[in-house]
Order: structure tokens, then C-alpha cells, then sequence
């Protein structure tokens, strides 16, 4: 089986969960990375002790997948508190999950968002989709988020308090167009786990992920040209013949070669900034439900800052055409307006053109008739099931599964 030549393209979290699983079984597959490192679209920055992921993401610790290939102890998982602090114009309350943390009971009772008949809706939501299961989800109809939620009943005043200022910060778009589907997995898993952030940044999954992928080489700073029925070709170097491929970026069917305008991607931006002082406690999310506020959320890193200083993330979603100097300065006035939060310093900036796949009809299960362009090589991703870390590791175990096949 060593002398088996399995490539996978991309050391994201799709391909290190493929290598993962082919390497479990024996084989010795070469991953190929067009950057330095592992991760994709999962990486930190560390710095003086402070961690800094390429984003704002959280780990769903009901995820099928994320229980199935990472050990959660050893990423000592710093867990959110459920719900947010929401605010607006100054003025801030706290929504909660009291079935699941008692101490948010009468804060969410009392706070001004939306009726009691949303709150309690809210629970009968949670209970209906906790006994709905994953694959029923993604038969169901889809629709938009937004029509979904009028037609649970809920009121405009929640919808605009809570569910869009919230959904915004996960599907990375602020009218709640997002299929149904991923509505329901989303909010089922939030109420069936918690959202996580390992101690040392949402990067370090990506890591656990390729030590685990024991018997894989890395060829990192490789770009991959094309594949071709025999060879794969890279921008540097000869051609090199393969048994099998496992391509986690879009390809071309037809001649083989990358071909990333065939996904449409939803962006953001990640700010993080010192503070003097902590305006919400460590593990609640703030937002701003004002809709023509730039910032989405906000929290404060589990990672300290060496001078003593706090540290805030602060997500801008969708595009706004502003230069880095004009953002830095509507969000820090922002913070101020909505939050009360002065902003020190700005220590980092990454704009992230390509945070999620934009996707219709979205799926849960990877589906390997679909998703074989040659005989040997198949794709997998997010961008090819839905965008979220369950799905990249569930594609690229599935993608690993139907290559060993195809190699008998
Ligand atoms: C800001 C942000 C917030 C998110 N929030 C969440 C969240 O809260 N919860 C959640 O579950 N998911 C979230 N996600 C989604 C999640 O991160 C992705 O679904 C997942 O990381 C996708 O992994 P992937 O392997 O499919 O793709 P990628 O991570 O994009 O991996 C593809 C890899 O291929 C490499 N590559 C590209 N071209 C070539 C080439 N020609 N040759 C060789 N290598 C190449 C790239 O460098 C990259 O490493 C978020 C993502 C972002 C960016």
C-alpha cells in the first residue's frame, strides 16, 4: 500500500480529514498545499501569547463529524455561553438558553427582545429540531431562512433583534437567504452541543487534524496546474503519475485544471483590537442588531495580550468598499456608539475574500457519483455538501472511502 501514489490538493480540513482516513487504512498519501502551512480556512496567528484565527469561527461540538475525528480534550475547548448579548444604540441585554444555562433565565425573560410568544417559540423550536434528525433536515423543502422563521411565527421585532444579527455572523450574509436546511442543522446543533473555540485558536483543529494523519507526507508551497487521466501537474517540477487523487478545490471538469470561479464565496472581515476594559463577559457573543451597523460580533479572545490589554475580535460581514484606514475608523466608532467599547489599538486585519461557499440545495451527504471527475479523482470541500466544518470532513472521509474502493 506504500507504493500506492494517492495525492490530495489542499491541507484544509477536507483534505487532512481524507489523508486522516486513507492513512488509517494503511496507505501513505502526499498532500499537496499551495501555502505553508495546514489549515485553509483554519488557521491562527500566535503572537506574544495572543492567538488570532484567520476569522471568526466556532467549532459546533455536536458536530457528527468534529466527535468523530478530533479529540476534544487535547484542544482544550473554551465553550460560549449559549445565546448573546445584543446591542444597540448603547444600550445592551442578554438572550440566553436557560435549558441549558439556568443563570441566563431571568435575564432572557426580562430582556426587551422581542415578545414572550418569541421566547417560547424559540424553546419549541429548539425541542422540535433536537427530534429531527440530520437527514430529515436536508430532505426537507428549502426556502430562505427569513421565510422559515416568518412561517415559525416569529415576530419582525425577534427576527430583527436576535435571529438576523445572529445568522449574519454564521452564514456570512445579512438577509437571511440561506437555506432552510442549514438553518435547521445550525440551530440544532447549537441547542444539542455548545460553540467552541480550542484555548489556543480554532487553528490548532487543523493541527490535531494532520498529526493525526500519521503515514502523509506534506508538500507545502505546491501549487497544483492540472490533472490530467495520468499525471498530476504542478506549477513547478514533472508531471507525476498517481493511482488515485483526492482535489479539495474546484476543478474544471473538462480539462482538469482549477477553476475557482466556479464557486461563488461570501466574505468578511476580522478586526481585532486592544481595550482597555472588557464590556461583556469572556465567552458571550456580543452583536449588533443595528441593520446598517458594519459590525456583526464581537467577542474577546480567550488569548490574552501580553501588555495586559484585552483583546476584541470584531466581524464585518459582506462587502463594504472601504480601505483598511476607513473601516478601522467606522468600526471603532461603531464599538463606541452601539457597545460603549473604546478601541485601543487595531493589531490585526485579515480580510477574507473567500469565506464561504455561496450554495443552493444544499446536502449533508458527500455523494461520490457526483463528485468523480476522472476515474480515480475525486472532489471533495465544503463548497461540494454546505459550508461548515462538518461538511469538509465529512466529504473528504467520505472522498477517502470511495477512492479506497476504486482501488479494491
Ligand atoms: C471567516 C470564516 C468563518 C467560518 N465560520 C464557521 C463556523 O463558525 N463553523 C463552521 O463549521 N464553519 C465555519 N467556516 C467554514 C469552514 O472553515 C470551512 O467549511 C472549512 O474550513 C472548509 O475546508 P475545506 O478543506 O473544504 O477548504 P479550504 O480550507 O479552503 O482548503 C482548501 C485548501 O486548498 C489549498 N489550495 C488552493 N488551491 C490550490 C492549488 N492549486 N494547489 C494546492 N493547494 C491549493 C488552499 O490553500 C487550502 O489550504 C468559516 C469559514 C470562514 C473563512
Amino acid at each position: 500500500m506504500e507504493d500506492v501514489k494517492i495525492y490530495v490538493i489542499g491541507a484544509g480540513i477536507s483534505g487532512l480529514v481524507a489523508a486522516k482516513t486513507l492513512s488509517e487504512n494503511g496507505y501513505h498519501p502526499v498532500i499537496i498545499e499551495a501555502t505553508a502551512g495546514p489549515g485553509g480556512r483554519v488557521k491562527t496567528d500566535r503572537e506574544g501569547g495572543s492567538a488570532f484565527d484567520h476569522g471568526f469561527q466556532v467549532l459546533l461540538t455536536a458536530y457528527p463529524q468534529a466527535q468523530k475525528h478530533l479529540d476534544y480534550s487535547e484542544l482544550e475547548l473554551r465553550r460560549f455561553k449559549p445565546g448573546a448579548m445584543i446591542f444597540e444604540n448603547g444600550n445592551s441585554c442578554r438572550i440566553g438558553d436557560p435549558l441549558r444555562d439556568l443563570s441566563s433565565l431571568l435575564p432572557t425573560l426580562k430582556a426587551p427582545v422581542g415578545s414572550w410568544s418569541d421566547k417560547w417559540k424559540i424553546f419549541r423550536l429548539s425541542s422540535q429540531l433536537k427530534k429531527k434528525s440530520i437527514e430529515e433536515i436536508f430532505e426537507s423543502d428549502e426556502k430562505t431562512t427569513l421565510q422559515y422563521l416568518k412561517d415559525f411565527g416569529f415576530s419582525d421585532e425577534i427576527i430583527r433583534q436576535f435571529f438576523r444579527p445572529f445568522f449574519t455572523g454564521i452564514f456570512l450574509e445579512g438577509e437571511l437567504r440561506t437555506s432552510s436546511r442549514m438553518f435547521e442543522f445550525t440551530f440544532k446543533m447549537f441547542s444539542e452541543g455548545a460553540a467552541a473555540i480550542p484555548a489556543m485558536g480554532i487553528g490548532d483543529i487543523s493541527l490535531q487534524l494532520a498529526s493525526q494523519a500519521k503515514q502523509c507526507s506534506f508538500r507545502y508551497m505546491e501549487s497544483v496546474e492540472q490533472i490530467t487521466r495520468d499525471h498530476l501537474v504542478l506549477a513547478h517540477g514533472d508531471p507525476l503519475p498517481y493511482d488515485g487523487i483526492i482535489s479539495t478545490i474546484p476543478l474544471n471538469p473538462k480539462n482538469g485544471k482549477p477553476d475557482l470561479g466556479q464557486v461563488q464565496w461570501k466574505r468578511c472581515d476580522n478586526l481585532y483590537f486592544t481595550t482597555k476594559s472588557q464590556a461583556i463577559p469572556h465567552g458571550v457573543i456580543g452583536l449588533v442588531a443595528d441593520e446598517s451597523a458594519l459590525v456583526n460580533n464581537l467577542y474577546y479572545n480567550f488569548s490574552q495580550c501580553k501588555s495586559g490589554a484585552w483583546l476584541l475580535s470584531v466581524t464585518v460581514v459582506g462587502n463594504h468598499g472601504l480601505d483598511t484606514a476607513t473601516l478601522e475608523q467606522r468600526v471603532r466608532e461603531e464599538l463606541q456608539q452601539h457597545c460603549g467599547i473604546e478601541a485601543i489599538d487595531l493589531v490585526r486585519h485579515y480580510p477574507i475574500e473567500k469565506a464561504l461557499p455561496d450554495l443552493e440545495n444544499l446536502q449533508y451527504h458527500w455523494n461520490a457519483d457526483h463528485n468523480r471527475i476522472l476515474e480515480r479523482v475525486f472532489t471533495a470541500g465544503d463548497y461540494r455538501v454546505n459550508g461548515s466544518l462538518n461538511a469538509a470532513m465529512a466529504s473528504g472521509e467520505a472522498a477517502a472511502l470511495a477512492l479506497m474502493q476504486q482501488l479494491g
